[in-house]
């Protein structure tokens, strides 16, 4: 298609969708066969601006709105992503390249955040205690703090920004939203169908773009708070910058997360979590099982069973085959910058069990594709071990006991997930107690929290205090008043009621 064929993606600014005139495109690919498809306009303070003020306006009229009513829409705003759900998902598998299965998973996990929001009357009461002092009594309430934003990475284009959104707004605030210059189509269909379900202009607002944006989000004197996911090096930039203007941040960032199975664990039921959290979605997740943990006499039984199930993969073209179980990644440099690692672990004397270059024939000079890759033998000083892959390479260690395994884990200066599989209680608790990060599965490969707790990542997988979603989301997302009231009076009670 020749470029001007190509649809440049709108802006949503103050209930407006626009197509700023902005020098530079960034291109968004079908990543099954590398076509472009649309345009992502590069915005900058301008844009920025633009959407502070609407927002900043919205705010006057939304932060007075009883929550109750505010609920209102959210229920609205529920059916309809309900309603719309599979046109969701496909719009995720197109930009995005996962399968359609992964694609109805990162719209349902940000759907029922969106359930969580419509409960804010609740989720947002404050305490009270009577005679808290002679004469008087104690209240606190939380207030919404402002203009909000967020800035959200490729690799679920639905659930990221709706950890963030929906919790934002049903507390009373406004938001803008900076998508993935890579997946912006599904931000906009999502805030789409939020003004649909009656979101007053403004309230809502997407600006599109990459650094430039991401700079003015985090030094605009309108904007009272930015909560960013994506890698770490960009996590900690928008946390120092953001608090540098007096923002409240919360910024989650990369990973390097463990799998560890013991010699007791459950064969079957641990190889489908392994495989899950190692090739789910390609291995582009920031809960991805990255290093595999054979310990003791596990670990030639699970290699054997490990590169079985590779065999067995169907890697294909997820916008066109309901059958695909693997996807492509993103695009041609997240691929290079994965292959890359698989030479390096060559070079530093890693086994290479299963090459993700050798891919079926029909995938040949198609898109963005890396086949599920399997390393053994690997030491923990390696890249291997260390480097967050982002891509569907799976290293294998072998430490001797639970006690190296978890010394070897815990050497890693990210802290977002580990696993174990065991059936001895004693394990889990083990592991559990001495791990150093913020999510743990017992039994369970993808330890992400649903919308009722918060992602919890420690270390440099997080910057900030209050986490995404859950209480902590909504915390994030109000500041809290103490009213305390002395009405003096002699009253005292007399008898019991
Ligand atoms: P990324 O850091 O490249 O991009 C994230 C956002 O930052 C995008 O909106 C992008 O436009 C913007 N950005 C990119 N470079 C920037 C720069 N130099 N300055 C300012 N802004 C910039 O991340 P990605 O490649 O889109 O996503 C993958 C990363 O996200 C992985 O590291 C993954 O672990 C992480 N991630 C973390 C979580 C979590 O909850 N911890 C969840 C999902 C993804």
């Amino acid at each position: 298609m020749p470029t001007t064929e190509i649809p440049i993606v709108p802006m949503l600014i103050g209930g407006q969708w626009l197509r700023p005139a902005t020098a530079e495109y960034g291109p968004v690919h079908n990543p099954s066969r590398g076509e472009l498809i649309a345009r992502t306009p590069m915005g900058g303070p301008s844009e920025v601006d633009a959407a502070a003020q609407a927002a900043q306006k919205a705010f006057v009229t939304w932060s007075n709105t009883p929550p109750t009513k505010r609920a209102g829409v959210l229920f609205k705003y529920r059916s309809l992503l309900e309603e719309h759900f599979e046109e969701l998902a496909k719009i995720v598998t197109l930009e995005n390249g996962k399968t359609l299965d992964e694609a109805r998973g990162d719209v349902r996990r940000g759907l029922e955040v969106v359930e969580l929001a419509c409960g804010i009357g609740e989720l947002a009461k404050g305490q009270s205690l009577p005679r808290v002092a002679e004469q008087i009594d104690g209240v606190t309430m939380r207030e919404p703090i402002g203009v909000c934003a967020g800035i959200t990475p490729f690799n679920f284009p639905a659930m990221v920004g709706m950890w963030m959104y929906p919790i934002a707004i049903a507390c009373g605030n406004t938001f803008i939203l900076k998508p993935s210059e890579k997946v912006p189509l599904t931000a906009n269909r999502l805030a789409e169908l939020f003004l649909e379900a009656g979101l007053p202009e403004g309230v809502i607002n997407v600006v599109h773009g990459g650094r430039a944006v991401v700079d003015a989000l985090c030094t605009h004197p309108g904007i009272a708070a930015v909560s960013f996911v994506g890698s770490t090096r960009v996590a900690e930039h928008v946390y120092v910058l953001g608090t540098q203007h007096g923002k409240r941040v919360q910024a989650a960032g990369g990973a390097k997360n463990v799998l560890v199975v013991m010699p007791d664990a459950e064969p079957d039921s641990t190889l489908r979590a392994v495989m899950g959290a190692a090739y789910g979605c390609a291995g582009q997740r920031c809960m991805a099982g990255s290093i595999l943990m054979g310990v003791g006499e596990s670990a030639s039984g699970v290699r054997k069973r490990v590169a079985e199930a590779i065999d067995g993969l169907k890697v294909a073209d997820t916008s066109a085959d309901p059958g695909a179980q693997m996807g492509p990644v993103i695009d041609a440099g997240a691929k290079e910058r994965i292959l890359s690692y698989l030479e390096a672990g060559q070079k530093e004397g890693a086994q290479l069990v299963r090459d993700g270059r050798k891919l079926p024939a029909s995938l040949a000079g198609a898109g963005y594709f890396v086949g599920p890759t399997l390393f053994d033998d690997v030491q923990p000083g390696m890249k291997l071990a260390q480097d967050e892959i982002f891509g569907p390479v799976l290293s294998m260690m072998r430490p001797k006991t639970l006690e190296e395994a978890l010394e070897w884990a815990n050497r890693s200066p990210y802290g977002n997930g580990a696993s174990i599989f065991t059936t001895s209680g004693k394990h889990a608790r083990e592991f559990s107690l001495g791990i150093r990060c913020g999510m743990i599965g017992v039994n369970v490969g993808v330890p992400a929290p649903m919308a009722l707790f918060s992602f919890s990542g420690w270390g440099r997988s997080f910057f900030g205090d209050l986490h995404v979603q859950g209480n902590e989301g909504v915390m994030f997302y109000t500041r809290q008043k103490v009213v305390l009231s002395r009405w003096d009076s002699a009253y005292q009670r007399t008898q019991g009621w």
